[in-house]
């Protein structure tokens, strides 16, 4: 065990929240001029930590531990959406220099090796995740050529704070070992049920399909109804079928959303000719997400077999495939979990897109979730106990000690 600091622990929070802060969130795009100095004021404190610190050559904020030997990478993105919360990813960071600076002053624990990361633009402001893909050596031309909604280029915004030439850092076989997360659940999973700790297993997979109605655009008054082919229509009876279906096959960590329909020409005295409907699922079993795909193309098939109006589906490339968490660091956060939170932790699928999904294609993830006051995220409301921030910490700490402790030397 190794005891953290809850005191400074917040007082760091509170510190990174003043960079971009507004009304009670923060604005802290990444590479805007708040994201820059936040990360100046990181690498300040890692430094103070006996970290060698830097600002990489693409604007994440590292802090390189002293020690030699197997190491976990351990942090968060310290970016915000455009109107964020206080601790979607903030809080990972600040746990990520708090363990490495807590292990460092421990005589029984300054020798293992923790380096303490704040990843940039995980929230895409220009494309996503895209310190942790440097860090993996493969952030591509297409994210580099990717721009935010102002229409800058991220090749453009990373020349524009000079980051190109500054030092990489960049993943070490020789060295890292793993990455442990903390970030806040953005969800109401584990505040309903009275838990204190989330033991993640898995990023859920994403797909998003979209569905097109092609029928006869004609006039609302004088077209028989018998005689329609309304585009509309057909998008509402697909829509209630399709829920149908999505019941059958769903368990209770599947969420779909039907989120843009668009009736064309979208006129009151108009029969639609077309219409579009997006539908996006989310499940951590790929399977699952394959036969919801499957259940949306066979009723497309059903629909224009039945007329009048033709149904089409279109997914989006290959969408986004589950990610699963390590065993091992599983395992390691689930134990201090029940030192610190008895009965009163479980093991949970995360519904949220975090670093990992890039990172554990090249080295074990593992992932831990405290509560969210209301379930509320993404949203200058988005708050937790005190308490529980310090608690979440602490179980950290520990997991890193037990990792780093039973990793080939
Ligand atoms: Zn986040």
């Amino acid at each position: 065990m190794v005891n953290i600091d809850g005191t400074r622990l917040l007082a760091d929070l509170h510190e990174l929240r003043s960079y971009g802060a507004s009304g009670g969130g923060v604005v802290r795009p990444s590479y805007s001029e708040q994201d820059m100095a936040a990360r100046a004021w990181l690498t300040s404190r890692m430094a103070e930590a006996g970290l060698d610190s830097f600002v990489d050559d693409v604007g994440n904020a590292v802090g390189v531990s002293p020690n030699t030997g197997p190491t976990l990478l351990v942090g968060s993105h310290s970016d915000t959406q455009p109107t964020g919360g206080w601790l979607d990813g903030a809080l990972g960071v600040i746990y990520g220099l708090e363990v490495a600076r807590a292990l460092l002053e421990d005589q029984h624990t300054r020798h293992l090796s923790v380096d303490a990361v704040a990843w940039i633009d995980e929230e895409s402001t220009y494309a996503s995740c895209v310190g942790s893909k440097q860090f993996c050596g493969v952030l591509e031309a297409r994210d580099l050529a990717s721009r935010n909604r102002a229409g800058e280029q991220l090749a453009d915004a990373i020349a524009r704070n000079d980051l190109g030439f500054n030092r990489p850092y960049k993943l070490d076989s020789s060295r890292h070992v793993g990455y442990l997360e903390a970030h806040i659940e953005q969800g109401p999973r584990l505040e309903e049920v009275g838990y204190l700790i989330g033991a993640v297993t898995s990023i859920v997979g994403i797909r998003a399909v979209k569905v097109t109605f092609s029928g006869q655009q004609n006039h609302a008054g004088t077209t028989p109804m018998h005689l329609r082919a309304d585009a509309g229509v057909a998008l509402f009876d697909y829509a209630a079928r399709l829920r149908e279906r999505f019941s059958a096959v769903a368990t209770g960590s599947t969420v779909w959303t039907f989120g843009n329909a668009v009736l064309e020409p979208g006129a009151e005295s108009i029969v639609p000719g077309q219409a579009h409907l997006t539908a996006q699922f989310r499940d951590p079993d790929d399977e699952l997400l394959t036969a919801m795909q499957n259940e949306m193309e066979a009723l497309a098939r059903e629909m224009s077999a039945e007329g009048p109006v033709g149904v089409s589906v279109i997914a989006d490339r290959d969408g986004i495939k589950p990610t699963m968490m390590s065993p091992a660091l599983i395992d390691h956060v689930a134990q201090a979990a029940e030192l610190h939170a008895p009965g009163k932790w479980m093991q949970m699928p995360s519904a949220a897109g975090h670093d990992p999904m890039v990172i554990s294609h090249h080295l074990p993830c593992g992932m831990l979730f405290i509560p969210s006051i209301n379930g509320i995220s993404h949203d200058f409301s988005e708050d937790s106990l005190e308490d529980d921030i310090i608690r979440g910490c602490q179980v950290l700490a520990d997991a890193v000690v037990a990792a780093l402790g039973s990793a080939p030397g």
